[in-house]
């Protein structure tokens, strides 16, 4: 358990002294916001994780030394804001257009992946607002398998869910699931360890199974694969 805020320093940083202070401020504000015991803050010269925030196994921001002082900005993006995200994207060193989520569609022909959102976010607590929409086709023909969800988590993060679940024939409670699961890889992000990275933590999991859908979501997955795979083809090559 953590209380108040600590903060971490790592990389090189132009100073320290600032970095430092900018990490305590943004801290404070986080713990107020959120009704925080406490946080972690570490202020890195990381491009790749320039603003990540997750919740286990505490509450901790990783943030980008040239962002840290920007808190309004900085916590208005964990609360799904993306012009705050272009704001402070233009403020890093030099910036990387790919670390930039895409125009989202979230409302399909069928589903509404923000209304999705809305209720699977209730079934965690303090889950964070993260931009839905959904995917392109893909280019290639898939063969057995469809990567039905992805989630970017360096930069602000964004949840994409493959379009051939906008269908009549797909349940919303299945494509609630998909959104649920690609959630959960915002809150759990993968572990680095020094030979492999788990995708999937234990902790990661053991919410998935908490969720009421989960069986029937696998079962109705392994049932239909055939058929979404099929329809994807179809799309790809016609
Ligand atoms: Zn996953």
């Amino acid at each position: 358990m953590l209380s108040g805020v600590e903060v971490r320093l790592r990389g090189a940083l132009p100073s320290p002294s600032d970095a430092h202070d900018a990490g305590q401020r943004l801290g404070r504000r986080l713990v107020l916001r959120h009704a925080l015991d406490g946080c972690r803050v570490t202020v890195n010269a990381n491009k790749r994780r320039v603003l990540a925030w997750r919740l286990e196994p505490f509450p901790e921001l990783f943030v980008h030394w040239s962002l840290a002082p920007w808190a309004d900005d900085v916590l208005a993006v964990l609360d799904g804001d993306r012009q705050a995200w272009i704001r402070l994207r233009d403020r890093l060193p030099s910036h990387d257009p790919e670390a930039v989520p895409t125009d989202t569609r979230p409302r399909g022909r069928v589903h509404d992946l923000t209304e999705l959102m809305r209720t699977q976010r209730e079934w965690l607590t303090r889950a964070p607002e993260v931009p839905v929409t959904w995917g392109r086709w893909p280019r290639m023909v898939p063969r057995r398998t469809l990567r039905l969800g992805s989630c970017t988590t360096s930069g602000a993060p964004l949840i994409r869910i493959h379009p051939v679940l906008d269908h009549e024939d797909v349940p919303d409670w299945f494509v609630g699931f998909v959104v649920f699961h690609e959630l959960l890889h915002v809150v759990f992000p993968p572990l680095v360890g020094a030979s492999r990275r788990v995708v999937h933590p234990r902790s990661f999991r053991m919410a998935e199974r908490r969720h009421p859908d989960h069986a029937r979501a696998l079962a109705w997955e392994r049932r239909h694969v055939g058929t979404l795979v099929r329809r994807c083809a179809e799309r790809v090559s016609g």
